[in-house]
């Protein structure tokens, strides 16, 4: 047994939280596999070692698309309601 074999874990630690539950907002167009199922999530990614996390390397606000795992960064809800328009405009 020796002190050296004890593995150091270290990774990224990663959080997506709902933003909203509106389903008009959750239902946004993916420009890459075209499904509609978008929405936006508050997402966090830490550097972790041994599960823990230590250093924040991302804390901000993203679209995301469940299915392909695209994503765009957001800043502000003005924002999401823009585009949620500009698709509306874009169905009629
Ligand atoms: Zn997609």
């Amino acid at each position: 047994m020796s002190f050296f074999c004890i593995p150091i874990v270290c990774g990224i630690k990663q959080w997506d939280k709902q933003y909203d539950s509106n389903p008009q907002l959750n239902s946004l167009y993916c420009p890459n596999c075209h499904n509609y199922s978008v929405g936006p999530v508050k997402r966090r990614e830490f550097i972790s070692i041994w599960f823990i996390p230590l250093f924040p390397i991302y804390w901000g606000k993203q679209l995301r698309c469940p299915i392909c795992q695209w994503r765009q960064d957001f800043k502000t809800r003005q924002q999401v309601d823009k585009v949620v328009q500009e698709q509306k405009n874009l169905a009629r």
